[in-house]
């Protein structure tokens, strides 16, 4: 299989426009098209010969590769959300979703007789429905790759999920945006993504998390996630490196006033 049978956008050594911030992005670093995230249960499948440029922005440092710009869903599900997808993330069908149900609801467990759910991007309804389980008011599933899930419930939400999904999108502002829609003002998104270490630059495109095969295509510091929320009159703050809270005002009654004042 060449770049060209899969329509993979031809890569050129001119600079393009970053995806977040416009800024000048070169070609940063390349990485086989079957190399996935380097967690200890991967299944490393054969090289494919098919290269996937990565390019990284002069001012945001946001890493990204075009090569999947002119796919369509079905493509991403015939070459990448394959049969093959779980053997490379194995928890994300039932442990993740579980994980973060779990996490969500003891944060939330005082509002949650009064809280609107949406879940961004999560795939299956696992995670809302032990949302619902443990006593939130609604807790809704919304995945535009996912028929049972493509249609946008009406209304705004208090708070919208959306869990290891913006590293997976080739147009990550849209999304971005697609998810700001949902939210309630006040309100909140509670995301994860893990953004690029402090010895990135040492580590280069080695870093575990970068991953074709695991459809890691969008990879974020914390200036290009700020820069990236900002389009919609958000702010963002870390909870962790890989965890974050993006609102334009949050309700008051969650006592969050130290995440409020940290946020960018
Ligand atoms: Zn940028």
């Amino acid at each position: 299989m060449f770049s060209t049978q899969l329509g993979l956008r031809p890569v050129s050594t001119t600079a393009v426009s970053c995806k977040i911030c416009d800024g000048p992005s070169n070609l940063y670093g390349v990485v086989d098209m079957n190399r996935p995230c380097q967690t200890h249960h991967a299944h490393r499948a054969p090289l494919s010969g098919v290269p996937i440029y990565y390019r990284r922005c002069a001012a945001c440092g946001f890493l990204f590769t075009d090569a999947f710009d002119d796919w369509s869903v079905d493509q991403f599900k015939a070459h990448i959300y394959n049969d093959g997808y779980v053997a490379v993330d194995p928890d994300y069908q039932v442990t993740r979703p579980t994980a973060n149900a779990g996490a969500v609801a003891r944060f939330w467990a005082p509002h949650k007789a009064g809280m609107r759910v949406l879940d961004f991007g999560g795939g299956n309804d696992v995670f809302c429905a032990s949302l619902r389980a443990s006593g939130f008011q609604q807790a809704v599933t919304y995945d535009p790759m996912v028929p049972e899930h493509a249609a946008r419930p009406d209304g705004k939400f208090d708070l919208v999920t959306c869990f290891e999904t913006l590293e997976h999108v080739p147009d990550p502002l849209a999304t971005i945006g697609k998810i700001a829609e949902c939210v309630a003002d006040p309100g909140a998104v509670f995301y994860s993504t893990l953004t690029q270490p402090d010895d990135f630059h040492a580590q280069g495109m080695s870093w575990w998390y970068i991953g074709p095969r695991n459809g890691h295509i969008s990879i974020f510091t914390k200036e290009a996630l700020a820069a990236a929320w900002a389009r919609y009159g958000f702010k963002t703050a870390a909870l962790s490196p890989g965890s974050h809270l993006a609102f334009r005002n949050l309700p008051a009654h969650w006592g969050l006033t130290e995440v409020q004042s940290a946020a960018a």
